[in-house]
């Protein structure tokens, strides 16, 4: 039995089987090629072009609906590379000169020709690389004939062994099969994270190394709640866990008794506690859950789906869905946020030297008209069907806000002289994940109808940590007096004007941040469904004097593990919080 130490990512306990899925990180073999067998090499790699060719025909025809010829213009490029005499004389010469296979060949001339554009002065040269790449690998699949096994083919129950989950794998995978993730990448904020809580299954990121030491068919158990992975465990503790599982359960049944009961504090204060949801539908388990509304929609995961088309009607229907089913509770449709971690095959392919910063959200949004006013029309149509509120991603200061909202304009206008209806009041506010937007929130304020923090984001940016790199994860702290101080300033500024301050990142959802955030005057707390009650618990067990009296304790503190095994002591003696 090994026991491995990971980032406790989604609670619960899973046991069951491995299943490796090595998809996205492909190792290319290496080995000599006689002779006589050179033409048959050749004759793969010129197969392994062809259908390489055809899939970007298709990806392009897919794509001509809601991109421009310019933007498109990349996978041209693509073509013409593949169709290079000079490139595919180049494969040729080194196969006859090296002898090894053609995959190998063509690995090597990559890395090769990468470094030295990587090299070059000329920028332009430099960003050639990530076309050579993604050219190269396109051959590459096909060489190694990695058909892409697909996580919605499941047919067994399974838990999930991977290196790291593109958004689209999680989204499309047969959830039911599903029954735990042990990643080796990945941090608590990750999309993977995100997206396994919502789910409800239990998962542990960043173990580094697990792909190498599980195999297909290893019993394994996935302790979502500490954090640990058991490889190969012995009867006994398989037995032990069983019960561990059985006690969870039980657990999640009590807290469920107070669905029906408000989120009030003992001095009468009422706490919105909403719903963040990735698909249309979650919102099963919105009602399960007890929640006030969602508190963020992200609406990119819609375009992830197998087969998911981009068009105003699928758009309108999907939003229309998700309105009707929660009557007249409100529901907050954040708009695209693409880019950063969030790399969306045919829809944004866009290789980036640091993405994090890079062209995402409301960046693409604006440089994409199309993509956006057809969302935006959508989700004006689909207001007529219930309670909608719109809200606009990393907006980093108030000239992005003044440019999106003009395009909302825009479209407003445009229905309005087709005859379409839509509601005329929508509440339209803004994410506060940028540090910038938070500092100038006092600003924002002024032309926003409502707040919501994006911790994720917020911590990512205002530490200098990436919130999905494993390595780093020490360094991401909800308690850094950094981040606090950027979240009392926001909520002071929304209350200054007379806004509703909420929260939609995962800090939001932590038992553990719950008395601190309730202290420093949040209105409404957004997380995953499933983990509502426990929220909910804690804010009916104490009173506001309570809350602000930690605060006021806390934000005197120099740093944040000072604030975290404050908080934890409080957490754990006053409030029954399990921490581990
Ligand atoms: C956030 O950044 O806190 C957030 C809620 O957005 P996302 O996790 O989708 O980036
Ligand atoms: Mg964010």
């Amino acid at each position: 039995m090994d026991e491995l130490v990971g980032i406790s990512a989604a609670p619960g306990i899973a046991i069951g089987t491995a299943f490796l899925y090595l998809d996205t990180n492909p190792t290319v073999p290496r080995y000599n090629v006689a002779k006589q067998d050179f033409k048959r090499e050749i004759a793969r790699f010129h197969e392994a072009v062809d259908k390489a060719r055809e899939e970007i025909r298709q990806l392009k025809e897919r794509q001509n609906a809601t991109h421009s010829a310019d933007q498109l213009q990349f996978l041209d490029s693509h073509l013409l590379m593949l169709d290079d005499r000079e490139f595919i004389d180049t494969i040729e010469r080194k196969l006859y000169a090296e002898e090894f296979n053609v995959e190998w060949i063509l690995f090597s001339a990559m890395r090769g020709l990468i470094a030295k554009l990587d090299a070059a002065e000329d920028s332009y040269l430099r960003e050639r690389t990530a076309d050579i790449h993604d050219v190269a690998r396109r051959v590459l699949n096909h060489l190694l004939a990695r058909e892409r096994i697909s996580l919605a083919d499941l047919t067994e129950e399974v838990v999930l062994v991977t290196h790291d989950l593109l958004p689209s794998d999680a989204i499309s995978m047969n959830k039911r099969m599903v029954k735990g993730i042990a990643m080796d990448a990945g941090g608590r904020t990750s999309h993977t994270a995100i997206l396994a809580r919502s789910f409800e299954i239990p998962a542990v990121l960043g173990l580094s190394n697990i792909t190498r030491q599980a195999s297909f068919g290893d019993r394994i158990i996935v302790d979502g709640n500490r954090g640990k992975v058991l490889l190969r465990p012995n009867q006994k503790t398989e037995k032990r866990y069983l019960l561990v599982q059985q006690e969870w359960r039980k657990r999640e049944v009590r807290l469920m008794g107070l669905n029906e009961l408000a989120a009030e504090t003992r001095d009468g204060k009422l706490i919105m506690l909403k719903a963040n949801i990735e698909v249309p539908e979650e919102v099963d388990s919105i009602a399960a859950h007890g929640a006030d509304g969602i508190g963020l929609y992200r609406s990119e995961f819609l375009f992830l789906r197998d087969g998911a088309s981009l068009d105003e009607e699928e758009q309108y229907k999907a939003y229309s869905y998700v309105l009707e089913a929660l009557g007249d509770k409100p529901v907050t449709i954040r708009t695209l946020d693409v880019g950063g971690d969030k790399f969306m095959p045919g829809l944004y392919e866009v290789s980036e030297r640091n993405p994090i910063l890079g062209w995402r959200a409301v960046r693409f949004c604006l440089a994409q008209p199309k993509v956006f006013e057809t969302q935006l029309r959508a989700l004006l149509r689909a207001s007529m069907h219930g309670n909608l509120r719109i809200m606009f991603p990393m907006i980093s200061g108030i000239e992005e806000l003044n440019l999106v909202s003009a395009v909302l304009d825009d479209v407003r206008a445009a229905l309005r002289r087709e005859g379409v209806p839509f509601r005329e009041n929508i509440p339209v506010g803004i994410m506060i994940e940028v540090p910038s937007a938070a500092v100038t929130s006092d600003i924002l304020a002024k032309k926003s109808d409502f707040f919501s923090i994006g911790t994720n984001d917020l911590i990512q940016y205002t530490i200098a940590v990436d919130r999905g790199n494993e390595r780093i994860a020490y360094l991401y702290e909800p308690f850094h007096p950094g981040v606090l101080r950027l979240i009392k300033m926001v909520i002071d500024n929304a209350h200054a004007v007379g806004l509703s301050a909420g929260m939609c990142g995962e800090m939001a959802g932590d038992p553990l941040a719950a008395l601190i955030l309730l202290g420093l005057g949040l209105d409404e707390f957004s997380m995953s469904a499933s983990g509502i009650p426990e929220v909910k618990r804690i804010i009916r067990s104490v009173s506001m004097s309570e809350a602000e009296e930690l605060v006021g304790t806390v934000l005197e503190m120099k740093s944040f593990e000072e604030i975290d095994s404050f908080v934890q002591d409080v957490m754990e003696k006053r409030f029954d919080v399990q921490v581990y």
